[in-house]
């Protein structure tokens, strides 16, 4: 089998896992998008998924970010790791969403990427859902502001909120509490209704929630080898 029918396979796993857990959600597929978090994976298997109908990719390390969007410029590359502030402005520059907007710091350099580049750009504000600053994300209570900081931002949209589920807790009241923030934002910012949440191992538990955008690497492209930098 070649690399790239092993994807093909795994492309169609998933679908199926995602058709499945939106139909016992009482949702429709086409209401989510599937986010390929191709980090670590070479440009061919980005080339072989986007071949598949794959448009929309994530990574969440700048260089790499920034040298996979170079190489494959026709899809539409999600930063959704944590961002240092000197390189917002640079991711700025080719992606179509931050996902992991944690801080006020990052929205006037986001911000002047994108209208540099002379496009919006799309901006989740990332919530950590149990406050351990390890995997980013803004305080509960920090949130609001940050969301009105973006909102009010010339050249960025907020679509809404982003979070990875605590290891310790149960995906489903985590995402819980992420849906109970969302309803919360969508109140002083309507269009903000867009919930990006759930990956590999709890794609089901977030869809459940609501989830819109689901960013999934393991389940395509196999387990990563632990990355030491
Ligand atoms: C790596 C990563 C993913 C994908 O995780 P898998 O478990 O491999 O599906 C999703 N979101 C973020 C922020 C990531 O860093």
């Amino acid at each position: 089998m070649t690399r790239a029918e092993g994807l093909a396979g795994a492309l169609q796993a998933l679908e199926a896992r995602l058709v499945t857990a939106c139909a016992a959600a009482g949702r429709d597929r086409a209401d989510v998008t599937l986010v390929a978090v191709s980090k670590t994976r070479p440009v061919a298997d980005v080339l072989a998924l986007r071949e598949l109908g794959v448009r929309d990719f994530g990574e969440n390390r700048a260089q790499e970010a920034k040298e996979k969007a170079r190489a494959v410029p026709d899809v539409r590359w999600h930063f959704v790791g944590s961002l240092q502030t000197n390189k917002a402005r640079s991711v700025a520059s080719y992606a179509a969403a931050v996902h992991s907007v944690d801080r006020a710091a990052l929205v006037d350099p986001l911000a002047a990427g994108a209208g540099r580049r002379g496009s919006a750009l799309d901006v989740f504000v990332q919530v950590s859902l149990d406050d351990d600053p390890r995997r980013g994300g803004a305080a509960v209570a920090d949130v609001p502001a940050l969301a009105d900081a973006v909102a009010g931002a010339a050249d960025l949209r907020l679509l809404g909120l982003m979070a990875v589920a605590p290891q310790e807790a149960e995906p489903a009241a985590a995402f819980g509490l992420l849906h109970e923030l969302a309803v919360r934002l969508r109140a002083d910012h309507p269009q903000a209704r867009w919930i990006s949440a759930g990956m590999t191992g709890d794609l089901e538990q977030a869809l459940a929630a609501g989830a819109t955008h689901v960013r999934v690497g393991t389940a395509l492209f196999g387990r990563r080898e632990p990355v030491l930098r």
